[in-house]
């Protein structure tokens, strides 16, 4: 059997440093916004190579608090990909600004720069691509066009802690970057965790107050704000994985190269293929194939786990449908949905595995 995500090895192997955590905050005795979040704030921002960091309840709250940090709203026009994850469209529309959704390119699973430069309107204050997979957008050509345009840039990097473009770590390529502590993401938390990286230390301290009930000092309320705070132990948690992260985001590498290695020259299937430019960091590898349902299938007959990453997207969820955004309006994210599959991946899974896994795809397709 190989699992999709391999959780439990992961705390086997950091069970020293994850159960001093956890004492460590239990004898503090302070568990929400105390010692552990401030430095984990340190130590993040100093990872990705920026000025601040805010930790924050969750990646979600991350991307919609930056918006209302910036003052967007209704009337404000947010671009976003068409090909994501539902949750950066649901930052954008929580506060009421208008999505404007753009098709990735061709090759790539990310937002598209020339469909973006056609995008922007007289209204356009902000754009959010997203690093999906693990792999970065391509951050020079939208920051080109947010700089040509007086707009400000948003990554969303639930999907690539660790990742690169030409050097530089994404959640600082942009005017600010939302990260996820999902369990599920490159660094995970033990629940749920967020966090903003950035530059701007107006965003940063306005942050603080949002996530905090728009308080900087107690019982004082300067504005109406948020509880969307990272707890005490999620942060500890957090500092210890941070030791690991690029190592273990060297292991999906690793994988991942492997994958390319044994699932080459099989015909009918897309393989991920990162730009020059980019550093990706494996969150998930992703094929395409348009015989998916029967891959997937004979997959799990194997004990091998697999998911879809999307099988719907946004536009043509129930959530949007007042949107009016029917099937045929962004085709290449549609095609992407039908197609699209994550094999195993993760910094525990062993090479054999990768072989076993490839095994059983070329058995399928060929
Ligand atoms: C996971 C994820 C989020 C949301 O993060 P949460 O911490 O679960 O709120 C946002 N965007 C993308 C692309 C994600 O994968």
């Amino acid at each position: 059997m190989i699992v999709f995500l391999d959780m439990k090895s992961a705390y086997t192997e950091l069970k020293p440093e994850l159960d001093a955590a956890y004492a460590r905050v239990m004898e503090s005795g302070w568990f929400v916004l105390g010692k552990e979040v401030e430095a984990f704030e340190a130590e993040y921002a100093a990872f990705c190579g920026t000025k601040h960091c805010v930790g924050l309840g969750n990646g979600l709250e991350a991307l919609e608090l930056c918006l209302r940090a910036w003052n967007l709203g209704s009337g404000d026009e947010v671009i976003v990909p068409s090909n994501t994850y539902i949750a950066t469209w649901l930052a954008v529309t929580a506060t009421d600004a208008t999505i404007v959704p753009v098709e990735p390119t061709p090759a790539e699973p990310n937002i598209d720069p020339d469909r973006i430069a056609a995008a922007i309107t007289s209204r356009t204050r902000a754009i959010m691509p997203v690093h999906l997979y693990g792999e970065p957008a391509d951050m020079d050509a939208i920051m080109a066009l947010a700089a040509k345009h007086g707009l400000k840039v948003i990554e969303d990097v639930a999907q690539a802690q660790g990742s690169k473009v030409r050097g530089r770590r994404a959640g600082a390529l942009g005017h600010a970057g939302a990260h996820s502590f999902f369990p599920t993401k490159n660094i995970g938390a033990y629940g749920d965790g967020g966090a903003v990286t950035t530059d701007d230390a107006k965003l940063a301290d306005r942050l603080r107050v949002l996530r905090n009930y728009g308080s900087k000092v107690k019982y004082v309320n300067i504005e109406r704000g948020f509880n969307s705070r990272l707890d005490e132990m999620q942060a500890a948690f957090l500092r210890a994985k941070l030791k690991h992260l690029d190592a273990w985001n060297e292991r999906r590498r690793a994988i991942a190269a492997r994958y390319d290695d044994t699932l080459a020259g099989i015909p009918g299937l897309g393989l991920p293929r990162a730009p020059q430019w980019a550093e990706p960091v494996w969150h998930l590898y992703v094929v395409r194939t348009s015989r998916r349902a029967e891959l997937m299938k004979a997959l799990d007959k194997a004990g091998i786990g697999s998911l879809i990453h999307y099988p719907i997207p946004p536009h043509l969820q129930q959530a949007y449908a007042g949107l009016g955004l029917p099937k045929g309006t962004f085709p290449l994210a549609e095609d992407l949905a039908e197609k699209v599959l994550s094999l195993p991946m993760g910094p525990h899974m062993k090479l054999e595995q990768v072989d076993e896994v490839a095994k059983v795809v070329r058995a399928t397709l060929v």
